[in-house]
């Protein structure tokens, strides 16, 4: 079986009792744990503001020796308390067999993989044999640091044949070299794809550890939304400036209410009537711009055959120049970019020139 047909069968949706289902899955909470009370305090916080699903990390996987590594399982009692005191789900991070074993002991709900882990296959191998035989759990698979959707999908897969069927992606961007604006870049077209290759499998964003600062995480968040993104995990702390890790991304539990309770919902149920009429101009402009094409390149075939009765050259640099910069003008006053037209012109000249060099070199006259 192929990877698409194994995971496309039967994942099942993120549904958790006493969570609302028609609405984004929020998931909110600490990058670490660090201490009961300040778990203890933003959870009870968290769950005011009617956030139902906590996270904190336990094991941390720093970049260099030396950060903070987190506080261990003693932080697996905090989440027990958190449970007992606010009802609210719980989730950590875990990074392989020893971890799995101790979280689902101590009655962690949801697991999550982080990049690092998700991008090495032993650790991800490891972890999966350690779930085997825990057929309810959530497991959430971060993209790997790498933007490979094979590795990506490759971790799901692992888990998946351990048997489990509750699982997520979270989408938290990929590292680069330099500083961006991003502390790991978006690149969209990748948790597109993976929906694209596995409509069913519910994809959360992590708008924390994509941005790296508080102020992108609300318009990170409302794209990702408007994207069909299935819910958002973000960091939240009850005193974000002296976290021990990622402070610089985290916010109060109330500022993160306020992000929340700002993003539109785009209503996916409403009619598509009147977008269905839009869309079949779009249709109608499509068809004309490549039967249009299509002309152009018969006059460029033309154009071979004279080349080729003449012994001329195909490309004519003094003709391509003037015709990229005409383009480039009549595409600003029509309201387009000259740039974008010049890079639409291009590919079209590259067609025409290949369509050009099969006449010249065909046998026929
Ligand atoms: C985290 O969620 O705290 C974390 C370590 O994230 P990532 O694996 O995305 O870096
Ligand atoms: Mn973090």
């Amino acid at each position: 079986m192929t990877d698409r047909q194994q995971l496309l069968q039967d994942i099942k949706p993120l549904s958790f009792d006493g969570v609302n289902p028609d609405k984004p899955l929020v998931i909110a909470g600490p990058c670490s744990a660090e201490s009961e009370s300040q778990v203890l305090d933003t959870a009870k916080s968290l769950a005011k503001n009617g956030i139902k699903i906590f996270r904190a990390g336990i094991w941390k996987p720093r970049t260099k020796p030396g950060g903070f590594e987190g506080v261990g399982i003693k932080g697996l009692l905090w989440l027990q308390e958190v449970k007992k005191e606010t009802g609210m789900l719980t989730a950590t991070e875990v990074a392989n067999h020893e971890h799995v074993v101790a979280a689902l002991d101590s009655g962690v709900d949801i697991l999550w993989i982080g990049a690092r882990t998700s991008a090495n296959p032993f650790a991800m191998q490891e972890i999966a044999d350690a779930l085997k035989g825990h057929n309810d759990v959530t497991v959430l698979v971060k993209n790997p640091v790498n933007p490979d959707i094979e590795l990506w999908i490759g971790a799901m897969l692992r888990i998946y044949n351990a048997g489990v069927r509750r699982i997520g992606a979270i989408h938290r961007g990929f590292s680069t070299y330099g500083k961006h604006l991003f502390r790991n870049e978006p690149q969209w077209h990748i948790p597109i794809e993976l929906h694209r290759r596995i409509p069913n499998l519910p994809i959360l964003c992590d708008p924390s550890h994509m941005g790296g600062k508080r102020e992108l995480i609300g318009p990170i968040s409302q794209q990702a939304l408007d994207m069909g993104f299935n819910g958002l995990i973000i960091e939240s702390h009850c005193n974000p400036d002296c976290a021990l890790s990622d402070a610089k991304q985290q916010v109060t539990p109330d500022s993160l209410n306020l992000i929340i309770n700002t993003l539109v919902l785009r209503q996916t149920k409403q009619s598509t009537e009147n977008l269905a009429l839009l869309r079949q101009r779009i249709d109608e402009c499509d068809n004309e711009l490549l039967e249009v094409l299509s002309r152009r390149m018969a006059i460029a075939r033309e154009i071979g055959q004279y080349k080729k009765e003449h012994n001329m050259q195909v490309v004519q640099a003094q003709r391509y120049s003037t015709m990229m910069s005409q383009r480039h003008n009549q595409a600003e006053e029509l309201g387009m970019s000259g740039d974008f037209i010049e890079t639409v012109m291009q590919a079209v000249h590259e067609e025409s020139v290949r369509q050009q060099i099969r006449v010249i070199n065909s046998n026929a006259l």
